[in-house]
């Protein structure tokens, strides 16, 4: 049933929306990468349609804010698979304090619609976006959604889905390609986030920069980011994009690196166009995916590539998200303070390409202390240092000296040009 005659069959005047308990520090639920922006984006409809509507993103809030609010529907949101057990909590405890339809969105909710019906409890799947909240473009409707959060920057899409199939991607199942002409009176906040999956496919991405271009210029925006890597074989066909990107002051850009270690060449041009556009290598960085079908020797191998040409890196361990991994897709227990390792009885572990626990803790503490070389323009790492375990002299004397004389004075430094073994 489509959310609009679920609203008009249960007559609503007031929505609850609900973010469930995920494990996300508290200090980050602003974060631009948490906030749950199809909640504030149906909140926002909501009220355009005259509904009251709360947000709530707490459990502990669940109960104490809605002592004096009795909703006539509850929308709650998904994230990741693995994390569905927090959206059955939420609906569980929705179930037992009112009785109103419950209605279970996002990524979760959109993957493994049956799934998520059944487990969670819920009346009603929406599977993808809404359309009516889609359309919506307006300022004063879509700024009325952030008056629920306390956040100076604004999350937007310019395009819809994906053309591409990666393995390791589900964007095709939850969403349709759709590309935007433009944006500009969608724009309300100076700080842009651009959720898009692959932004640079937007066919009308030309007139997108270059309406943000002029939004720069007439000091409107301050700078835009895009949260997902750029689609590097987009910026080989159209160079100028570059140059573009870097006036609409999109910052830290990154390059998908998903691919073996013999596409070295093409990432390298892709780069180049960054660099030639007026970009720091330094503040760039290649999006690699690790964990996966490339085993840790050729990620080690990626990652001293990428030191020779100064970018950064940031990693993305593979979770699987839907049944094909059936028995891992619905939890992720890995826990980086574990010093004496775990199994892949707390999180997936893909064996088939030689992965293991050991393996994938050495790479990320390698991307780890690559970025931190990157980022301070130092020749090794130490630990000790960063954790002022060496004297502070001695720390001081050598901090900008190569990795070869390092090493004769920093017992635990290390080498960010070479290839670990695991
Ligand atoms: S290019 Fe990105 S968004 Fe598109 S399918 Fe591949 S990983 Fe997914």
């Amino acid at each position: 049933m489509q959310i609009t005659s679920i609203l008009k069959k249960n007559k609503v005047k007031k929505a609850l929306l609900v973010e469930p308990k995920f494990p996300i520090a508290n200090k980050s639920r602003n974060h631009q990468d948490f906030l749950p922006i199809g909640l504030l984006k149906i909140a926002a409809w909501l009220k355009s349609l005259n509904i009251e509507v709360k947000l709530i993103r707490f459990d502990e809030d669940l109960i104490k804010e809605t002592v004096d609010f009795n909703p006539d529907i509850i929308f709650v949101t998904s994230l990741f698979t693995y994390w569905s057990k927090y959206v059955k909590e939420a609906v569980e405890y929705c179930k037992n304090s009112f009785n109103v339809p419950i209605v279970v969105g996002g990524i979760y909710a959109s993957l493994m619609p049956d799934h998520c019906k059944k487990y969670t409890g819920c009346d009603y799947v929406q599977k993808g976006i809404i359309p009516e909240v889609e359309k919506i473009r307006d300022v004063d409707t879509l700024s009325k959604g952030y008056d629920l959060v306390d956040v100076d920057y604004q999350i937007l899409h310019t395009s819809r889905g994906c053309k591409r199939r990666c393995k390791a991607c589900g964007v095709y199942c939850i969403e349709q390609v759709h590309h935007k002409k433009t944006i500009k009176k969608e724009i309300f906040k100076k700080r842009l986030i651009f959720y898009d999956n692959n932004i640079l496919q937007n066919r009308y991405i030309k007139n997108i920069l270059n309406e943000l271009i002029e939004l720069k210029k007439q000091r409107k925006i301050s700078y835009c980011e895009s949260q997902s890597g750029f689609d590097g074989r987009i910026l080989l066909k159209k160079p100028f994009l570059g140059k573009l990107l870097k006036e609409a002051g999109f910052k830290n850009p990154k390059i998908a690196w998903d691919g073996p270690i013999t596409h070295k060449n093409q990432i390298e041009k892709q780069l180049k166009i960054l660099t030639d556009a007026g970009y720091k290598a330094s503040e760039i960085s290649v999006f690699v995916l690790y964990n996966f079908e490339i085993p840790y020797e050729e990620m080690e191998e990626k990652r001293v590539e990428a030191w020779k040409w100064g970018v950064q890196i940031t990693d993305c361990r593979f979770r699987p998200l839907d049944r094909s991994y059936e028995e891992y897709c619905f939890f992720d227990n890995y826990n980086p303070q574990k010093r004496n390792g775990q199994t892949d009885k707390d999180y997936y572990i893909h064996k088939a390409s030689g992965w293991t626990d050991s393996k994938i803790r050495l790479f990320r503490r390698n991307i780890r202390s690559h970025n931190i070389c990157i980022r301070l323009g130092t020749k090794f790492y130490s630990a000790a240092a960063e954790r002022k375990r060496i004297p502070f002299e001695i720390a001081k004397k050598y901090r900008m000296a190569e990795y070869e004389t390092a090493k004769n004075h920093i017992n635990d430094a290390w080498d960010p040009a070479v290839f670990h073994k695991a």
